[in-house]
């Protein structure tokens, strides 16, 4: 019992925050949803009344000319109303789809503020997991949105028709009190009755719920399923592969699992739900038989006093009620539960930062006097139990050109990612003039560093904000960026790819890899770092676009790291890792005559393949 209230108490916080955020994301939607319910329930209450009104009127003979009168003050105040639910509706829609992709904004926003090793790593990727079976069972905020409208619209009807059975019940009450105690607490019973029955069906529905969803994380392969069954996999790159390698069966296979459990979830939760729903309807018509069989009664025993529209009246009132009524608690009831799927979208947007990040503002030199230095530097990846980088200790000598190479998985761009902070080495420290990096306002040291990685990306903007990272650039300086890399043959507005404009152009692999070098060198940043950008090109061109690269970089530190020894013997500081350390250092001539180092095997082995000299 203590751990079923914990629970409920836990949803109604969340519930609490759902609201809050439903708020935040769009202020004015709760106000206006209430406005437009009561305008609409208004409109359709003031229908009933004019037409039982009528009836009964006319049952006494009533003069027929203040009755139109009236009757038409009515209609058109009820008509008014409708126009402004209509109205309201539809600015109920967009606000819903704004609020939805102010939704997105944040959590993007968020991903931007976390920090990289968090982004990498599996507890993250789990939680995304977790909030896209949860955004699909509880529909994310946009559920949140349509549920809070429903429970405005039951509360505001349940309120207004219970206040117009009140005026009829008082009058019944005045004429026949102990037939209307009778049937009231028959009635009551009733209700009472459906309700805790259809508490018990919807908690079994969300049980069930839980069930499949648990059912579904844990099924083998749930990433591989999520990514078929949520038709993600039509990716053009996928979809050369299917083709290449005949993929169709296997995806189809995943394809026609994720139909298989869907319908199985479905078909499970439909029987659920539909007990539910016809014991609704079964209880809703005997109060309904109920209302009829008391107004019967009592219009029998005082003749006229009952007019025939007051019976009318009081039936839909009574019906209204005792429905809106139940589907309030259902509402009530579901959004509680379906608060607790907001849970993952509230523990990311939580999230904190689990790196130490200063404020100290890095000193601006125009001389570029900046050194680094990495001392007695250990690091493993989180969830790994070898050492990456073992005991490094080097210097980033200011406006030196440095090479690092070594065999792939030796802890080159391991190095890099810790100079550029995506992770905090365990041992040892890097410092920038003498400070530990991690005291230096982040943005701000990532101002020194033009880098490129070898899995860069290209943003789906136009080349020349692709160089700039703006909007506002410098055209000259952009084009002069991309002359340098060898870039020629395309306007620089033109957008990248042809995804969200079929006037953009697709890029070959070289051509991509020249843009992001631009990008590097637009920046003009105090540190150059190359790792691998090329390695889609042969070790011939790799090798004219690094050694352009020295001319380029001028009196900037510059790093090239390559796997491949003869793209880097132009460079006269050459570094080679091995199993996170340095083993050699040294210009290519003096590293290649020992001939029991790993550099020279390397270069021999790799020699075999293309002719260096
Ligand atoms: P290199 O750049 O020399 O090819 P890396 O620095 O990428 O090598 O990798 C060094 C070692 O760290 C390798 O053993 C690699 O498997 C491991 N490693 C690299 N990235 C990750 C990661 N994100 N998580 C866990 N291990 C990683």
């Amino acid at each position: 019992m203590a751990s079923k209230l914990k629970i409920f108490h836990k949803n109604y916080i969340i519930s609490k925050r759902l609201v809050r955020t439903v708020h935040e994301l769009y202020p004015r939607y709760i106000p206006m949803t209430i406005l437009r319910h009561i305008a609409g329930r208004l409109s359709a209450f003031i229908g009933i009344y004019v037409s039982t009104m009528i009836l009964s009127e006319l049952a006494i003979h009533s003069p027929v000319k203040p009755l139109i009168i009236k009757s038409i003050i009515l209609l058109f105040t009820a008509c008014i109303l409708r126009l402004i639910n209509t109205f309201l509706e539809k600015k109920a829609e967009v606000m819903r789809e704004f609020s939805y992709e102010m939704m997105d904004c944040k959590n993007a926003e968020k991903m931007m503020n976390l920090d990289y090793q968090d982004i990498e790593g599996d507890y993250l990727r789990r939680l995304r997991e977790r909030i896209d079976t949860d955004n699909w069972w509880g529909s994310g905020i946009y559920g949140a949105f349509i549920t809070m409208d429903y429970i405005i619209y039951q509360c505001i009807n349940v309120i207004i028709s219970a206040a117009m059975s009140v005026t009829v019940i008082s009058t019944l009450f005045y004429q026949e009190s102990l037939l209307s105690a009778v049937f009231l607490i028959s009635l009551t019973m009733l209700i009472i009755f459906n309700t805790s029955l259809q508490f018990y069906y919807n908690k079994k529905c969300f049980v069930l719920q839980d069930k499949i969803s648990s059912e579904r994380d844990n099924i083998e392969d749930t990433d591989l399923l999520n990514e078929f069954v949520d038709y993600r996999c039509f990716s053009d790159t996928d979809i050369k592969e299917a083709k290449l390698y005949n993929a169709e069966e296997l995806i189809y296979k995943y394809l026609d699992y994720g139909k298989k459990f869907h319908t199985y979830t479905i078909n499970r939760l439909a029987k659920e739900e539909g007990k539910y729903y016809m014991t609704g309807d079964v209880f809703r018509i005997i109060s309904k038989c109920l209302c009829y069989l008391f107004i019967t009664i009592m219009a029998t025993i005082s003749g006229n006093a009952v007019a025939i529209g007051m019976v009318i009246r009081y039936v839909i009132c009574i019906d209204e009620m005792t429905g809106s009524f139940m589907a309030l608690l259902r509402d009530i009831q579901s959004f509680l539960k379906t608060a607790k799927r907001h849970d993952s979208t509230f523990e990311y947007l939580d999230m904190r930062s689990s790196m130490y990040h200063g404020k100290l503002p890095v000193e601006k030199r125009s001389d570029n006097e900046y050194e680094i230095e990495f001392r007695n530097v250990s690091f493993k990846y989180p969830g790994n139990n070898e050492y990456s980088i073992r005991n490094l200790s080097l210097k980033l000598h200011i406006g030196e050109k440095m090479a690092i190479v070594g065999k792939n998985g030796s802890g080159k761009t391991t190095m890099i990612k810790l100079l550029c902070r995506l992770y905090d080495p365990q041992e040892g420290e890097i410092l920038l003039n003498g400070i530990n990096i991690r005291k230096f306002d982040y943005k701000e040291y990532m101002q020194l560093f033009s880098i490129v990685f070898q899995d860069f990306s290209l943003f789906d903007f136009s080349i020349a904000e692709n160089v700039a990272i703006s909007d506002n650039y410098d055209k000259e300086r952009i084009e002069e960026c991309l002359n340098l890399t060898g870039f020629s043959g395309h306007e620089i507005d033109v957008p990248c790819g042809k995804k969200y404009d079929e006037n953009g152009i697709l890029l070959s692999g070289g051509e991509k890899q020249k843009i992001a070098i631009a990008r590097a060198l637009y920046k003009d940043s105090a540190f150059i770092l190359l790792d691998e950008p090329t390695a889609a090109l042969d070790p011939v061109a790799e090798y004219e676009v690094y050694s352009a690269f020295n001319e380029i970089a001028k009196n900037k530190t510059a790093v090239y790291i390559s796997h491949r020894l003869s793209s880097c013997r132009f460079c006269k500081d050459i570094i080679v890792f091995d199993k996170g350390k340095i083993v050699q250092r040294g210009n290519h001539d003096t590293l290649i005559k020992d001939e029991n180092s790993l550099y020279y095997k390397l270069w021999t082995a790799q020699a075999k393949y293309y002719s260096t000299k």
